[in-house]
This record gives C-alpha cells, sequence and structure tokens, in this order.
C-alpha cells in the first residue's frame, strides 16, 4: 500500500458528518415520533434535486433547506438519516421523498451541482438520500416472488408483503484508475457516449466474485487492451448516480500500445502533465466533472489542482 499521506482525502461525497445511529432504526414508532417532533430537521428530495438556500452561518455560505414536520410528511416516504450531536439533545434528520410539484420555487439544485459547494453535514445528507430514494424507487417488488414490498426500519430495508423476506440498499462497487507508463505519462480515454473532447481516466463495474485489484486489471485489458501492475489503493466515494461507490486506484502499465474496443471506448491517449494542461488550455481537451473522483486523480498524478495548473 501506498503511504496514507498519499491517499485522496476529503472527495466532495465522502464528508457526510451525521452520526447514522443506526440502533434508533429498529425502534418501529422512530419515523412518527420524529415527525411530531418540531426539532427533527427535514430534508425534502424531489427526484434528483433538493433545496439549496444561502446560509450565512455555514463555512460555504450555502446549506440545504431544512424545516420542521409537517403533517403531509406522515404519507410519505420517511428516512431516517441519523443524528447530529448539538450540546443537548441530539438533532435528528429525516429525508422526505417528495412529489414532482414541490420542486417548484427556491433554488433547486441536483447532487453533481450542490455536492461542490454544500458543507461536509449536507453534502452527506444529500448523498444518503439521494442513494436510498433511488433503491426504493428501483425496488417496489420483491426480486423473489414479485409481490409489492414496503420500507421498513425506517427507511432502510424493504420487506416482502407476500413471504416476509427482507430487502437491503445495495451500493455497487465501480473501479477508477490512473493508469500510467514507465515515462509517468497517464491514460485518458474518452467513453463511445461521451462529447468530443471529454477525456477521463478509465473505470468499471466490479464483477462478482472479483476483488477490486482484479477488476483494475481487467477494466483495462478489456478497455484498451494495456496489462497493468502495482495497483494501489487511492481513496473512494459513494456515487448514487445511481447506486455505487467508486473506488480509485493508481496502477502501472507494462506496456504503451493501445486497442481499443470499439463498444466501450471512442478513443484512448497517453498525456504528459505538460501535454494535458497544454490541451486543456486550448480547448482540445475537457475535465471531467468538478465533484468527481475522476477530476481528484488526475489532480494527484498532475501533482496539483488543474485550477491552479491552469492560473
Ligand atoms: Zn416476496
Amino acid at each position: 500500500m501506498r503511504p496514507a499521506a498519499d491517499v485522496l482525502t476529503r472527495l466532495a461525497l465522502s464528508r457526510g458528518t451525521l452520526d447514522r445511529a443506526g440502533h434508533r432504526r429498529h425502534d418501529p414508532d422512530l419515523v412518527s415520533a420524529l415527525l411530531a417532533d418540531p426539532a427533527t430537521r427535514v430534508v425534502v428530495i424531489v427526484g434528483d434535486t433538493m433545496e439549496v438556500v444561502d446560509d450565512p452561518r455555514t463555512s460555504t455560505g450555502r446549506s440545504l433547506a431544512l424545516r420542521s414536520p409537517v403533517p403531509a410528511d406522515a404519507d410519505r416516504l420517511a428516512v431516517f438519516l441519523g443524528e447530529e450531536a448539538t450540546g443537548g439533545a441530539p438533532t435528528a434528520y429525516l429525508a422526505v421523498v417528495g412529489n414532482p410539484t414541490e420542486a417548484g420555487e427556491g433554488d433547486w439544485q441536483t447532487l453533481r451541482i450542490a455536492g461542490l459547494h454544500l458543507g461536509d453535514r449536507d453534502a452527506g445528507i444529500f448523498t444518503t438520500a439521494q442513494a436510498l430514494a433511488n433503491w426504493h424507487a428501483a425496488h417496489p417488488f420483491c426480486p423473489r416472488c414479485g409481490a409489492p414490498t414496503t420500507p421498513e426500519l425506517a427507511g432502510w430495508t424493504r420487506r416482502c408483503v407476500r413471504e416476509g423476506s427482507e430487502h437491503y440498499p445495495r451500493t455497487d462497487p465501480a473501479v477508477i484508475m490512473a493508469v500510467v507508463d514507465d515515462d509517468d505519462r497517464l491514460l485518458l480515454g474518452r467513453g463511445v457516449q461521451w462529447p468530443e473532447g471529454r477525456f477521463s481516466v478509465l473505470a468499471g463495474f466490479v464483477e462478482p466474485g472479483e476483488s477490486f485489484e482484479a477488476a483494475v486489471a481487467r477494466e483495462v485489458a478489456e478497455e484498451v487492451g494495456v496489462t497493468v501492475t502495482d495497483v494501489t489503493y487511492l481513496g473512494n466515494q459513494p456515487w448514487p448516480f445511481p447506486s455505487s461507490d467508486m473506488i480509485g486506484f493508481h496502477a502501472r502499465a507494462l506496456g504503451t500500445e493501445l486497442t481499443l474496443d470499439p463498444a466501450e471506448i471512442a478513443e484512448a491517449r497517453w498525456v504528459s502533465r505538460e501535454s494535458y494542461v497544454e490541451s486543456l488550455r486550448a480547448g482540445e481537451l475537457r475535465t471531467p466533472s468538478g465533484i468527481s473522483i475522476a477530476q481528484r486523480i488526475i489532480e494527484h498524478w498532475l501533482g496539483q489542482t488543474i485550477e491552479d495548473a491552469l492560473a
């Protein structure tokens, strides 16, 4: 393993601060009790958006719109996100899945946008709420028998109404990797669905029965025909689009010849630090999104932020 100092920290979506207080989920009356308590902080998620407001008390000047429970919340899917120690009794946080009509007024943002400028607590709240809301929306029926399922454990499981089987939220691991050659050039690729000029490091889902390191080697071999070695961990962040965790690695290429899988990769190239920055400056290459671990992996290789490199 690389030394800890070399691991990516403070990734945009890995900053959550709430105590999940999982033991409280087993209280079947927890959600109704919290909905009856005006001290409970409620966030509403509508589709893939939450309302963001100006908040001079936070370091970033922005926060999620938090409110006390309202009677209509009792008819919606509510998830206990956890609690925050505030000196007296801990403050409990609930996410409520709202109706599309609610996202009318105010500044409703996606996590891809808000995740960059929310503080630690709220970035974590949005990330967890989005992941759970996605899972509930996709799992109304039992995978064993096809009967409807209903939420339990304060929104952290669903149970089949016919035969009682219990189903847990899924997180699908995906690996994403900086592949470098003997000259420390970085391998970048453009997916077949991506616009012209948008390049990133390679990534792919971990398959059943496969270690993360083996997934790194397999994906690089499949996508560009390169054999890698010395796979080391860099960091990870949840990626609820819809249900992943992106696990970052560094790997060394044993060769530089590229044989692309045309079903996955439209273009791939090796870039030096100088040529990468030049190409960004010239507008020939575009970076991955600012919230992504991909950008952080590229910056880790670059030795500075892209913003600083372009300044
Ligand atoms: Zn069933």
